[in-house]
This record gives structure tokens, sequence and C-alpha cells, in this order.
């Protein structure tokens, strides 16, 4: 399946005027597309199997910013520790600690999003309300000097309902305003991930300044 030249097109246009990045989500796609959308300009990427992404990450051109936005075993992320760009699916404080000690063996910094999940979906990965506000509190004395968080990532539901997604992306960005007054040291930039190929123009609405889009660009996954 060959990749989406317009709709890329008008995506980056409505993204720029908006001030949103572009995470353009390559899973299960070949490195052919990835390189299509390369030459078109786009740089970030977003990846959610750490084998997959190490593959991919071997082939492709350096300069781009991958991203990892699936549930992270802290056994593997020694595979990733060396290039990742952001690692958006931070659901634990032990997953944290790993990434930490991996970023330093690599001698680098490594940015990361809090992964935030909605109260009613016990099924997502992640921090639901409270537990983020634990791990924000327990943050500066845990002394990860090898990590940057630099904001939250949230999903909505998966369902037709688009008021029920509205109201869902308004509570996380609640808990991002939250976030945000709070003391985290590392703290140097915003980013607030939510957004996917089908609720991507509400979360623009509602404060995203990143979504995560992949079969809108890349076709339907199988
Ligand atoms: C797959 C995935 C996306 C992209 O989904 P599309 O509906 O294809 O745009 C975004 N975020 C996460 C976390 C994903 O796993």
């Amino acid at each position: 399946m060959a990749v989406n030249k317009d709709a890329y097109f008008e995506l980056t246009n409505e993204l720029k005027q908006k001030n949103v990045t572009l995470v353009a989500v390559s899973k299960t796609k070949p490195v052919e597309d990835i390189l299509a959308l390369y030459e078109l300009g786009q740089r970030d990427f977003g990846e959610n199997y750490v084998q997959e992404l190490t593959e991919k990450q071997s082939q492709l051109p350096v300069d781009i910013r991958w991203h990892f936005i699936g549930h992270l075993q802290t056994n593997k992320v020694k595979y990733i520790a060396p290039f990742i760009y952001l690692i958006q699916s931070v659901d634990s404080i032990k997953l944290l600690s790993e990434i930490n000690k991996q970023a330093q063996k690599s001698n680098r910094i490594i940015n990361c999003l809090l992964q935030v999940h909605i109260a009613q979906e016990e099924t997502k990965f992640g921090f639901d309300e409270n537990e983020l506000n634990d791990a924000i509190n327990k943050f500066p004395n845990l002394n990860l000097q090898n990590i940057s968080i630099e904001g939250l990532m949230g999903m909505a539901s998966f369902t037709d309902d688009m008021d029920k997604v509205r109201s869902e992306f308004k509570y996380l960005k609640l808990v991002f305003d939250n976030f945000k007054k709070s003391e985290l040291r590392n703290l140097q930039s915003e980013v607030f991930s939510i957004g996917m190929s089908g609720d991507y123009k509400i979360a623009i609405e509602e404060g995203s300044s990143m979504v995560r889009i992949g079969s809108l660009l890349f076709g339907e996954r199988t």
C-alpha cells in the first residue's frame, strides 16, 4: 500500500498553522513507506514494538526522530536507549528508573512523556490521575538525571461516540494543566500528545501539541 501524499500535505499544512507536531505512526509498515514520507520532509516517526523499531532504525537515515508509543518492557529499554528521541509511553516509576540507567550507559538524556489513562479505561497502560500525582511527587527525589520529562501522552476510548472522545480529551487536558503546575524539575518543554487518525481534529481543539497519526497517512493496517 502506498503512502497517501495528498493526506500528508493537507495534514502538515493544517498542523503547521496550529503549531502541532506530527508523529507519523509507521508500525507494521515497510521502510519504503517511511522513506517516502521522509523524502517529503517528515522526520518524526512512531513505533510500538522494540524489535520492529530497531530493525527499521538500522536501515533508515540517522536524522529520523524515533518515538516509542507502545507498552515498553523494562528488559527491552537497552535496545532503544542509544537512539530513541522520545519515549511517549512511560507508565511506571520502575520503567523510568530503567530508562535512566540505560540513558546513563549511552551517555544521553532521554526525553519521556508520562502516559495517562482515563479513569474508565482499565485495560490501557498508563498512570491514572492519583498515580500520576504520586509519580510527580516522587520524581525529584529519585535523582533520575538522565531523564527529561517533556509532558504527557494520552488516548481516548476506541469508540465512534465523538462526544465521549471529546470529554475524555477535556479530562486529559485538566490532568495536563495540573501536571504543568507541578514542580517537576526536568520539565523543559510542554508536550501534550493526544490525537490519532480518527480523532486528531477534536484533540487539537482540546489543546493537543502533538498528534500520532498512522492509518490516515499509511493506509489501514492489516
Ligand atoms: C497505532 C497508534 C496510533 C496511530 O493510530 P492511527 O489510528 O492509525 O492513526 C497512535 N498512538 C498510538 C499509541 C498507537 O498505538
